[in-house]
């Protein structure tokens, strides 16, 4: 299929300028239909019982596992399913065995939940060191060198900023990672949905990532490993291979650490989403993304009033941009956008309340962020009416 041909696929894009989606993207028809088929036709536990409808749902369930698997390069690790990126990474930070002394290395640019489980674990006695960029926002590399000690036992770097757009060296860190001993986490929120992302090319541990924000359901995402690397935070149905009443052995694979009945149509929802990106391609979906982002960059400087954050050059970036006007708030701009222009922006601290602060922001930013089903129109349209909004004061 035609990037242009898939816009008929979303409805909300028949009506609205959809620009909110790092927070979580629409859904395409297909994915819905998918969801619904499960409810309809064959709804039923799963890796449960003999019946014939178990049988298509475990069957159904396990295909979308591989469908995940796949797309993020994954087969030879284990592809967890969880209700999004910040149940996966905490599922890490409770699952490893924390000693006092152990050091965490992450950013600055980190969401909350890449940076809340790991500063909850310095009750154990482990040692959280946060690198900041340069004036420029670039991280200098060797920063990740002097920081990543041989204690150092995970590394949790976000793949692409939520608020910056910025897309940082995983290769790089992981060898870093290698050298001295380090788990790595990627935090993939914001990768995975948007260019071909290889959990064994990049040489990661673990990557998190969300369903709902590459056109899956809410309530999807997913904790691919390596191997089974941590010991599971939830215990009882599904996880086990024998029971006494003294006793219990874990079963393997992802089942281990999928415990009770899971969000059974919101994974085939999610595997029907992955078919959807794959037939798109991830390579025109970005290049597509760049286009917009390009375009947004070049005009927004002509505005008075403006200041951009992140780089406004196209190297090492996705198709987010983070903006404010002078003395105008930006939930102002935001209910302005929608209500002149129809279009959806986020806006406020992306909870990401460190780095704003860093920025020397207190009210957040104005935030753009694209996907496949965003068009150059949409752009003008976008720069003409914040144009209107930054004449007003
Ligand atoms: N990390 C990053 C980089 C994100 O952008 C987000 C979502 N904004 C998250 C983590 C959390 O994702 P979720 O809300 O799906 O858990």
């Amino acid at each position: 299929m035609k990037l242009k041909d898939c816009i008929a696929d979303f409805q909300i894009s028949r009506y609205l300028h959809y620009m909110d989606n790092a927070a979580t993207s629409l859904v395409p028809e297909p994915v819905i239909a998918a969801m619904n088929e499960y409810d309809r036709q064959y709804r039923a536990n799963v890796g449960r019982g003999m019946h014939r409808l178990t049988r298509v749902a475990t069957q159904k369930y396990q295909d979308a596992h591989d469908l995940v698997s796949n797309f993020i390069g994954g087969k030879e690790g284990t592809t967890v399913f969880t209700k999004n990126t910040t149940e996966a990474i905490n599922m890490v930070a409770a699952g490893l065995d924390w000693q006092s002394g152990d050091r965490i290395v992450t950013t600055i640019f980190e969401h909350h939940s890449n940076l809340l489980p790991w500063l909850r674990l310095r009750q154990k006695g482990v040692e959280l060191v946060v690198i900041r960029p340069d004036e420029a926002g670039i991280f200098d590399i060797e920063e990740f060198e002097e920081a990543i000690t041989a204690n150092t036992k995970l590394v949790a770097v976000s793949h692409a900023s939520n608020v910056l757009g910025t897309v940082q060296p995983m290769r790089e860190i992981a060898d870093i990672c290698k050298t001295q001993g380090a788990y790595f986490l990627v935090d993939g929120a914001q990768s995975v949905p948007h260019f071909p992302v290889d959990a064994r090319r990049i040489g990661c541990d673990f990557l998190c990532f969300s369903g709902h924000k590459m056109l899956g359901p809410t309530g999807t995402g997913v904790l691919w490993m390596r191997d089974s690397l941590i010991s599971p935070l939830i215990l009882g149905g599904g996880t086990v291979e024998d029971v006494t009443t003294e006793f219990y052995s874990l079963t393997g694979g992802y089942q281990r650490f999928e415990g009770g009945t899971p969000n059974i149509s919101g994974a085939i929802g999610l595997g029907q989403a992955v078919k959807y990106l794959e037939n798109l391609g991830m390579d025109a979906i970005f290049r597509h993304e760049q286009e917009l982002t390009e375009r947004l960059l070049k005009g927004l400087p002509d505005i008075e009033n403006i200041t951009i954050y992140g780089p406004q050059d196209m190297k090492n970036r996705i198709g987010i941009v983070s903006f404010t006007i002078d003395r105008i708030h930006p939930h102002e701009i935001a209910y302005l956008l929608d209500e002149r222009a129809a279009i959806l922006v986020r806006s406020g601290d992306h909870c990401c309340i460190p780095l704003m602060k860093s920025l020397g922001l207190q009210n957040g930013t104005v935030r753009a962020s694209f996907y496949m089903y965003n068009t150059q129109e949409e752009v003008d349209l976008l720069l003409e009416t914040i144009e209107e909004i930054a004449r007003i004061v």
